[in-house]
């Protein structure tokens, strides 16, 4: 039964908008669907929703009575009452979702209930019914949403490029998909099935949308404490992201944002989790309604927890209580530094008398050449290169340096002509999930500045060149972080992104001439640093540290 809600729920029910695009239709469509209890849905969209949205149901159907009631404001038939507010158990409660869509957009809805021999058709445009007619129909319901926004210009403009609606509405089924195994949901996008998930299980679906992950990366985790339960599965230790889009939450089957949990996740590892990485999860909380605010947000995305102590330490402890028993025999050796397998610290034997004579018979053959009057004595670690100046010492970090070399002659590369690109004789296959290959393709002549080229694949993509500088091993994970970074880059900024990618890019290439290091180019590294005024950058990291003799001589009370 539908019914009008009274006054003071509907002041209650914090007022915000419902649609702020393609994908908030279709996440709402969907919602509707599931609480109808369809146990199949099929959802189409042209344009990134923008021109076509079509939601498709076996759920209950409405009589026309209700569709025509279901249009109004405020109509709902899930709750009546301000204490229902408290026991929500469906998606939706506020009853202002179809109102809000058909009020902004053309729809047709065509729904059937079980009992009756032909369904209802309702044609609305910007709020107005125009035709209300009998037709032969599937049990179920067929929403069909086109334009939208097309009587609100304002809005409209608002609305983003095909591509990144698109992508959100990738995004909203990928949520459904994960939480709600046992429905039957297809997803077609331009004309192109993007996916078809028929009934199964957690696992399963945690493959399909995260694609280069499969079921031996996960733990299950499970856990108890009173009436909170939760439940799902998270990376073990050791396959970790850069960040953390692999990451969901649902609360009571909702999804949802939530920071704390999250982090409650990530502090299960303890120890085991490097900084600035995390791992990627699916979590399923159960919690009373009534200890749960999912109303905060108009799009119900937040929630708050009125025990929010309780939630996180349970979840902290059933992670770690999962991940415990595997992580000493899961840590992969690979992952070790190498640097620490490597040989200790090198001591050249040429110390300062060796330079004064060479200076004196002027025989530079078989030392660097240079342009600064600093002398190479030792390399560290590995990594610090010790140099004796006319009137002092200075230290060099030299991967450092290196890396920051290389990155400003990538840098006016990149902005000149663009990068030297590699072609592969055998290209790279990459798994790669929807929402991220829209990434690539969006960012298609970027990428080809900085070197990659690509060609679509039924899995992902085709890696056909790589940057010239970097070693084809890392050739994949730079790409998936590359496209990382331009999917954020709404946030940083493009030019920002780009400095981090060139970055990346550097770094990686640099780490691979930085394992043979000799004093050979660690002399060529240091004078190009001095030619490049960089011994005393101001900005950045520090490359070179000194340290003048009298300084040294003021340390140890000489003077
Ligand atoms: P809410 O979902 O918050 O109740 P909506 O505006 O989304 O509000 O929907 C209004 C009402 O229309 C719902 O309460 C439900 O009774 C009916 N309805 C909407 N979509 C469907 C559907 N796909 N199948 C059956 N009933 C539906
Ligand atoms: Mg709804």
């Amino acid at each position: 039964m539908i019914r009008r809600l009274p006054e003071e729920v509907v002041r209650k029910i914090a007022a915000g908008e419902v649609v702020v695009g393609a994908f908030s239709v279709v996440k709402e469509l969907i919602e509707n669907s599931l609480d109808a209890g369809a146990k199949r849905i099929d959802v189409e969209i042209r344009k990134g929703g923008k021109e076509y949205i079509r939601v498709v149901d076996d759920g209950t159907g409405m009589t026309e009575e209700d569709v025509l009631l279901a249009i109004q404001p405020h109509t709902t038939s899930k709750i009546s009452s301000i204490e229902d507010l408290y026991e929500i158990r469906t998606y939706g409660f506020r009853g202002e979702a179809l109102s809000s869509i058909v009020r902004v957009s053309r729809v047709v809805i065509t729904t059937k209930k079980r009992e009756e021999e032909l369904g209802t058709r309702v044609t609305v445009e910007g709020g107005e019914v125009l035709r209300v007619e009998k037709v032969p129909a599937k049990v179920g319901t067929s929403v069909v949403v086109r334009d939208l926004f097309f009587n609100v210009p304002a809005r409209r403009k608002f609305l983003k490029s095909a591509s990144i609606e698109g992508r959100m509405v990738t995004e909203t089924l990928q949520k459904f998909i994960l939480s709600r195994p046992d429905v039957h949901f297809t997803f077609e996008r331009d004309g192109k099935i993007v996916y078809n998930a028929p009934p199964s299980d957690v696992a399963t679906r945690i493959s399909m949308v995260i694609p280069d992950l499969n079921v031996k990366d996960f733990v299950e985790v499970e856990g108890e404490n009173e009436e909170l339960k939760v439940f799902g599965f998270v990376t073990k230790v050791g396959v970790w992201r850069k960040t953390r889009r692999d990451q969901f939450v649902f609360v009571n089957g909702r999804y949802v944002l939530s920071p704390e949990v999250s982090r409650a996740v990530e502090k299960g590892y303890g120890e085991a989790l490097p900084r600035d990485l995390h791992p990627a999860f699916v979590v399923f909380l159960e919690i009373p309604p009534r200890l749960v605010d999912v109303n905060v947000h108009p799009q119900k995305l937040e929630v708050k927890f009125s025990e929010p102590e309780r939630v996180e330490k349970l979840v902290s402890s059933s992670v770690k209580k999962a991940i415990s028993s595997m992580w000493k025999r899961d840590v992969p050796l690979e992952k070790k530094k190498i640097y620490e397998l490597k040989r200790e610290t090198e001591i050249l034997r040429e110390p300062m008398e060796l330079l004064k004579a060479e200076r004196r018979t002027a025989r530079t053959e078989e030392t660097p050449k240079r342009s600064g009057n600093w002398k190479i004595v030792a390399i560290l670690r590995d990594r610090y290169v010790l140099a004796e100046e006319e009137d002092g010492i200075l230290i060099m970090d030299y991967h450092a340096a290196h890396e920051r070399i290389l990155y400003e002659d990538l840098m006016e590369r990149f902005e000149k002509e663009g990068m030297n690109s590699s072609k592969l004789l055998i290209p790279i296959e990459m798994k790669l999930d929807e929402v991220m290959r829209e990434v690539a393709i969006e960012n298609e002549e970027t990428l080809k500045k900085l070197g990659f080229e690509f060609q679509e694949s039924p899995s992902g993509l085709k890696l056909t060149a790589i940057p010239g500088i970097l070693p084809a091993h890392s050739a994949e994970e730079a790409f998936r972080e590359i496209l990382e970074d331009l999917r954020l880059s709404k946030i940083a900024g493009y030019g920002e992104t780009i400095k981090k990618v060139i970055a990346d890019i550097a770094c990686k290439s640099a780490v691979r001439t930085g394992d043979r290091l000799d004093v050979d180019s660690a002399s060529r590294l240091l004078e190009e640093v001095e030619r490049r005024g960089l011994l005393s950058c101001p900005h950045g990291r520090p490359l070179v540290f000194r340290m003048s003799y009298e300084d040294l001589d003021r340390y140890f009370e000489r003077k």
